[in-house]
């Protein structure tokens, strides 16, 4: 399927899962070393035609598309010009994620799927407002080599080397700090060890799924 199309796709699909409300929450694609697609600022993903989404240089410039780009495109070039391994980026403002990101809080990697794909806690970059240079500097600073970021008071990061997977993280962020809450209330929670989380992420990306 055609990538703008994929990207609408997943729009929606973010809306329907209830990762974002209305037009919040963007989703950029790294075509190549010069290019990058990203999802037009404020517009209803509902909305979107495939020439709502923007074609973008490493430096932000428009290279096609009439629509204005994500207000987070420095987050995402800054993103892609720290990390060559990503090729897509997803940003959320899911519900439990953003407790978490309003405690200020990492989400500790208790659940398995979650270690796999992160490869550890997601913690909170320091608060920086949106769209600024500043929040685009304090995400890659707490990403680190993970597979998603917590914006302070803000939402979710979930990177990945393709569409799904930055999708993925995000969902299994969510989900992650949805059973943190209710593990909380239940009173005891155990948090798997760096080395086992080491030994999911390596099994993850070696050995598990299909060739
Ligand atoms: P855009 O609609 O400009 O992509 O911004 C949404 C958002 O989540 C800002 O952080
Ligand atoms: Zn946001």
């Amino acid at each position: 399927m055609d990538i703008k199309k994929e990207i609408i796709n997943l729009g929606k699909k973010m809306v329907n899962q209830g990762l974002v409300a209305s037009t919040w929450g963007n989703i950029s694609v790294k075509m190549n070393t010069e290019s990058i697609y990203i999802t037009p600022s404020g517009m209803e993903y509902d909305s979107l035609e495939p020439e709502d989404i923007v074609l973008v240089d490493t430096k932000g410039s428009i290279i096609n598309g009439k629509r204005k780009p994500s207000s987070e495109l420095p987050m995402h070039l800054e993103i892609y010009k720290a990390r060559e391994d990503i090729k897509a980026i997803v940003h959320t403002h899911s519900l439990y994620a953003s407790a978490y990101a309003v405690s200020r809080k990492p989400i500790p990697p208790i659940i398995e799927d979650m270690a796999q794909v992160i490869g550890g806690p997601v913690e909170v970059a320091q608060y920086a407002l949106p769209g600024t240079n500043q929040l685009a500097q304090n995400a890659i600073k707490a990403l680190g080599n993970k597979g998603a970021v917590l914006l302070a008071n803000h939402g979710v990061v979930g990177v990945g080397y393709n569409l799904i997977e930055a999708y993925k993280a995000c969902l299994l962020v969510e989900k992650t700090a949805h059973i943190g809450i209710a593990a909380e209330a239940l009173g005891q929670t155990y948090i798997l060890s760096q080395e086992e989380v080491n030994w999911m992420r390596k099994a993850y990306l070696t050995v598990y799924g299909q060739d």
